[in-house]
C-alpha cells in the first residue's frame, strides 16, 4: 500500500493529508510534517475516506438530461458560448467558480474568461467568504496580504477572535491555540461574537457584540489606543498614512453603540493596549456583512497605529473559509482582480498579462461580482453560465430567485462531481469533474502555504479535471495553442512565471521562485510559503514597514460604524445569523455521505433564545417557520441562551436534496457590501413563528427513504445512519392509515409484514416493517414532536427484537446514549453525562472513560462546555 501526501479539501486552514488506499477503503491520518496541522485531523478530515465512494457520481457527460459524448458536450459548450458572445458581445456570458477549485483550473478559467473571451465575468464563491477582506487589505496595504502566519497564534500573549467560530470552522488552528493556552496559560483569550459558540468556551472572556457594530468597537480601541499613548509614533510616522483622519473619524463613533458595558470595554481595551504580542483574528462574522470592509479596515487601523504587524506573535489575521479561496485571490478569480495579485484597472497591468498570455482580447474593466451576476442572468444579459464545482442555488442569498435566474438563463454548464445538486438540476450541460484524491495540483491556505493536491485515485469513469474541461472547451472555441497543457505541472509554472512579472512591478504575489520546477520537483514540492523568488521565501510581510501603495505607506482609513443590514421591524423582528455546523461542509455534497458526520447535527435548526421562544410560543424541538419576503423555511427549534435575544442563527448547510424546507439562504435578502460586493449572510431581518403540523413522526429505515411516495408531506430532514437513515417527518394532513404509509415511506411491498399500534384518541402510532426476519424500518407518530429515544432506535433497527424497537426506549436496565457528541467514536451526550456523574472532572478523564475525544479531538470544546459552568459573558 503506498501512502500519498496530500491536503485536506475543505477548510483554509489547508491540513497536510495522509491517504492510503487499501482494498475496498481508503486510510487517512493527519500529515505530522505538514506545517499547517503538524499531524492534527478535524472531524470532517478525519472522516475524508468515508466520503469518495462513487455513489451519486457523475460518472459521464450529460446533455439535456441524456448521457452524453464528452466531444459533442463540449462542442456545444463552445458553440453556446461564441455564439453569445458573437451575437451579444464578451460581457454576455460569464463564469462562477469555486473555492474548491485548483489553482491550475482557476489560472486556467481566468486565462480564458479575462485574457481571450475578453470579459471579466468570471466571480467566485469566495466573493461570499472573504471578499471583504480582500477590498480591506487592498485599501490599507496596497495589496491583498495576509501578513502572518499560524506560528503567530501561537507566540502571541493575545488573541482576539472576531466574529469567528474557529473552534468548529478552523478546527486544528483552534486546536493550535487550545494547546498554546495550555502550554501557557497566560495567552489570554478574547472571543468577540454576538452568539456564544463553541469558540467562547476556550476564551477568557467572551463579548457578546451587538451585531454589526464591529466597527465602533474598534474604533473605540483606536481611540484609546491613542489616548493611552500606545501608538508606535515611529511607525506611524515613517510608515504610515492618513492616522488623523481615521482617529478622527474612529472618535466620532461611541463604542457603547456595541452594546458592551463601560467596565467590559475598558477591560477589553487595556487588555489590547497592554499587550504587544496580540493576534487579532477575524473571518466571516466579520466579512459577510454590508459593512465588511470597513469592518476589516478598522481592525487593521488598530494593528497600524501600533506597529503591530508582521513581527512574531502579532498582526491581524483573516482566516479564509474554503480550501483554496487564497488560490483564487492569487490566479485572479474574483471578477475585480486580474491574476497575480495585478490589478484589472490599471493599464500597465493589463498589458503585461496580455503580453504573457499573448491574449487576443483583455477584459478592459471589472466584471460582475455573484450577486450582480445572478441578476443579471436573471433580467437576460448574460446569455451562456458555466458554474464550475459550487451550489449557488443554495449558497447565495435570495437562493430562489438565484435557483430562478439560472433556470432563466438561455444556456447553463455545470462541472461538478453530482448531477444531482440543486444547480446542477437546472443545467443544459452537466460535465463530469474529478474530485478530490483524483485530481492534482495545489492550493493556498489562509497562512500564504501552497501544498499539493495529489491524486491516490483512478478518475472515475469518464470524470475530467477541472482545467482539462476548461482547456478542452477554450480549444473548441479556437484557442487551443494558449491551452495545451500537457498536465498541471506546467500550468503552475507558466502561473508561477507571471507572479514574477508581477513581482517586477512591485507587486506582493511572487513565486517565481517555482517557476522552473520540474515536473518531478512539481510532484514532490513540499508545502511552501509565498513569495518564493531568487532572494525571499515565506516569512511574514510589513515588519519592515514596506508596504504596496504607490509611495511605500501603508493607508489607515476613516470609517465610521454604519449596520446597514436591514433593522429588524415589527413584521420582521430577528436578526438571522448564518453560520457552519462542526461536522458537515458547504452544500453537504461530500460530508452528507458519511454517517458519521451525519450524526452530531442531523436536521437544520433555528437557534433562539428562551425568552423570545415563550413569547412566540415555541417549545424544545418544535418546528419553526423562519421567513422573509425573499422565501421561507421550516427548521427545529433548539432553544438555548447562546443567541441573544431578538436574533436567531440557522446553519447554512442544508439543501433540498437532504431537506425540504431547509435552505436558509432563500431567507437572506441580497445586500452586498458597497465596496467588496461580498453580500451579507449574516444579517437578514426575518419572522419567525411557530410552525404547526397536525402530525409529526420519527422514523429510520434500511434503504434510502422514498419521500416523493408519502402523501401529504410538509416537512422532511433525513440523514446516513450507521443503520441506514434516520428521517424526520411532519405533515397537515393525517394519512388513513400509517401502515400504508410506513411502507411507503420505506419503499417496500404492502405485503410486507408489519408490527403496529396506534391510538386515534391521542394520535400517536408506531410502525415496525419487516422482512421475513429482518427489520426494515420503523416510524415513530405523534401529535407533538416525537420522543423516542434516537439514537437508541437507529442502533436498534439492525439489533432489535420488534416489540423492543416499537417501545421506543431502552429498557429502564440499559443505557441510552443520547444525541451525539463525538463522532469518531459515536459518544452520546447521556453517556458523557455518566461519565461526569461517576467523577470524570476533565475533558482528559471524560476520553478515558468513555473515548469521547481522544481522536480528531473537534468535539473537545463541547465535553469542556459540560464540564464547565456557565462562562463570564457580557453582554446587553
Ligand atoms: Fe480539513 Fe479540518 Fe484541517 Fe479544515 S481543520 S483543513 S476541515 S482537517
Amino acid at each position: 500500500m503506498t501512502t500519498t501526501c496530500t491536503t485536506c479539501p475543505y477548510c483554509g486552514v489547508g491540513c497536510g493529508v495522509l491517504a492510503t488506499p487499501g482494498a475496498d477503503s481508503v486510510t487517512i491520518k493527519g500529515d505530522p510534517d505538514h506545517p499547517a496541522n503538524l499531524g492534527r485531523l478535524c472531524s470532517k478530515g478525519s472522516a475524508l475516506g468515508e466520503t469518495i465512494d462513487l455513489e451519486g457520481r457523475l460518472l459521464a457527460p450529460q446533455v439535456d438530461g441524456h448521457v452524453a459524448e464528452w466531444d459533442e458536450a463540449i462542442a456545444l459548450t463552445a458553440s453556446k458560448f461564441r455564439e453569445a458572445i458573437d451575437e451579444h458581445g464578451p460581457d454576455s456570458v460569464a463564469f462562477y467558480v469555486s473555492g474548491q477549485l485548483l489553482t491550475e483550473d482557476y489560472y486556467v478559467a481566468n486565462k480564458l474568461m479575462k485574457g481571450f473571451i475578453g470579459s471579466a465575468n468570471i466571480d467566485t464563491n469566495s466573493r461570499l467568504c472573504m471578499a471583504s477582506s480582500v477590498a480591506g487589505h487592498k485599501r490599507a496595504f496596497g495589496s491583498d496580504t495576509v501578513p502572518g502566519t499560524y506560528e503567530d497564534l501561537e507566540e502571541a500573549d493575545l488573541i482576539v477572535l472576531v466574529g469567528s467560530n474557529l473552534a468548529w470552522c478552523h478546527p486544528v488552528l483552534y486546536q493550535r491555540i487550545a494547546a498554546a493556552k495550555a502550554a501557557r496559560p497566560n495567552m489570554r483569550v478574547v472571543n468577540i461574537d454576538p452568539r456564544r459558540t463553541a469558540t467562547s468556551d476556550l476564551a477568557d472572556v467572551h463579548l457578546a457584540i451587538r451585531p454589526g457594530s464591529d466597527v465602533a468597537l474598534f474604533n473605540g480601541l483606536l481611540a484609546e489606543i491613542n489616548g493611552q499613548g500606545a501608538v508606535d509614533a515611529e511607525f506611524v510616522g515613517a510608515h504610515v498614512a492618513q492616522f488623523v483622519e481615521a482617529l478622527d473619524a474612529g472618535r466620532r463613533d461611541d463604542p457603547a453603540e456595541t452594546g458592551l458595558g463601560a467596565d467590559d470595554l475598558k477591560a477589553f481595551y487595556d487588555l489590547w493596549v497592554r499587550t504587544e504580542k496580540v493576534v487579532t483574528v477575524y473571518s466571516q462574522g466579520v466579512n459577510q456583512s454590508t459593512s465588511g470592509t470597513d469592518k476589516v479596515n478598522a481592525i487593521l487601523n488598530c494593528h497600524l497605529a501600533t506597529g503591530r504587524i508582521g513581527r512574531p506573535g502579532m498582526g491581524p489575521f483573516s482566516v479564509t473559509g474554503q480550501p483554496n479561496a487564497m488560490g483564487g485571490r492569487e490566479t485572479g478569480g474574483l471578477a475585480n482582480m486580474l491574476a497575480a495579485h495585478l490589478e484589472l484597472t490599471e493599464p500597465a497591468h493589463r498589458d503585461a498579462v496580455q503580453r504573457f498570455w499573448q491574449a487576443p482580447a483583455m477584459a478592459a474593466r471589472p466584471g460582475l461580482k455573484a450577486v450582480d451576476l445572478f441578476e443579471a442572468c436573471a433580467d437576460g444579459r448574460i446569455k451562456a453560465l458555466w458554474v464550475m464545482s459550487t451550489n449557488p442555488a443554495v449558497s447565495m442569498p435570495a437562493a430562489n430567485a438565484v435557483r430562478d435566474s439560472i433556470a432563466a438563463c438561455p444556456f447553463v454548464v455545470v462541472s461538478d462531481l453530482f448531477a444531482d445538486t440543486d444547480t446542477a438540476r437546472l443545467a443544459d450541460v452537466v460535465l463530469p469533474a474529478a474530485g478530490w484524491g483524483e485530481k492534482s495540483g495545489t492550493v493556498t491556505n489562509s497562512d500564504r502555504t501552497i501544498s499539493r493536491q495529489r491524486p491516490f485515485l483512478p478518475a472515475p469513469g469518464q470524470t475530467r479535471p477541472d482545467w482539462q474541461i476548461i482547456c478542452d472547451v477554450a480549444a473548441a472555441m479556437g484557442w487551443g495553442n494558449a491551452f495545451t497543457y500537457g498536465g498541471p505541472a506546467d500550468i503552475f509554472r507558466e502561473h508561477a512565471a507571471l507572479s514574477g512579472i508581477a513581482g517586477e512591478m512591485g507587486r506582493d504575489f511572487d513565486i517565481s521562485g517555482l517557476a522552473d520546477l520540474t515536473d518531478a520537483e512539481y510532484d514532490h514540492l513540499q508545502p511552501t510559503r509565498w513569495p518564493v523568488t531568487a532572494t525571499r521565501s515565506g516569512g511574514r510581510f510589513f515588519g519592515d514597514g514596506l508596504f504596496f501603495t504607490p509611495d511605500g505607506r501603508a493607508r489607515m482609513i476613516p470609517v465610521e460604524n454604519r449596520d446597514m443590514a436591514a433593522q429588524p421591524t415589527e413584521a420582521r423582528p430577528f436578526r438571522l445569523n448564518t453560520g457552519r455546523v462542526r461536522d458537515h461542509w458547504h452544500t453537504m455534497t461530500r460530508t452528507a455521505r458519511t454517517p458519521r458526520l451525519s450524526q452530531h447535527i442531523a436536521e437544520p435548526y433555528v437557534e433562539i433564545h428562551p425568552a423570545d421562544a415563550t413569547a412566540l410560543g415555541i417549545k424544545a424541538a418544535d418546528l419553526v417557520n423562519v421567513s422573509a419576503p425573499e422565501g421561507q423555511i421550516i427548521v427545529r427549534a433548539l432553544i438555548t441562551d447562546r443567541t441573544a435575544p431578538g436574533s436567531v442563527f440557522v446553519p447554512m448547510h442544508w439543501t433540498s436534496q437532504w431537506s425540504n424546507n431547509g435552505r436558509v439562504d432563500v431567507a437572506v435578502a441580497p445586500a452586498v457590501d458597497p465596496v467588496s460586493g461580498q453580500p451579507e449572510l449574516k444579517g437578514a431581518a426575518v419572522a419567525v413563528a411557530p410552525y404547526r403540523p397536525v402530525w409529526y413522526g420519527f422514523a429510520v429505515s434500511v434503504a434510502p427513504p422514498d419521500l416523493e411516495a408519502v402523501p401529504g408531506l410538509s416537512y422532511w430532514a433525513k440523514a446516513r445512519t450507521e443503520t441506514g437513515w434516520r428521517i424526520e417527518l411532519a405533515g397537515e394532513i393525517p394519512p388513513i392509515c400509517w401502515e400504508a404509509n410506513a411502507k411507503l415511506l420505506f419503499g417496500v411491498p404492502v405485503e410486507t409484514d408489519t408490527l403496529a399500534m396506534s391510538d386515534p384518541k391521542t394520535g400517536t402510532a408506531r410502525v415496525v416493517a419487516r422482512d421475513g426476519t429482518r427489520t426494515l424500518g420503523a416510524l415513530f407518530v405523534a401529535r407533538t414532536p416525537v420522543e423516542v429515544a434516537r439514537a437508541h432506535v437507529i442502533a436498534g433497527l439492525a439489533t432489535l427484537a420488534p416489540e423492543m424497537l416499537l417501545a421506543g426506549r431502552p429498557a429502564l436496565d440499559q443505557p441510552d446514549p443520547g444525541a451525539t457528541v463525538c463522532s469518531c467514536y459515536n459518544v452520546g451526550v447521556n453517556t458523557i453525562a455518566r461519565a461526569v456523574a461517576e467523577g470524570a472532572s476533565s475533558v482528559e478523564a471524560i476520553g478515558a472513560a468513555t473515548g469521547a475525544g481522544t481522536n480528531c479531538g473537534s468535539c473537545r470544546p463541547e465535553l469542556k462546555a459540560l464540564l464547565l459552568p456557565p462562562m463570564q459573558v457580557a453582554a446587553e
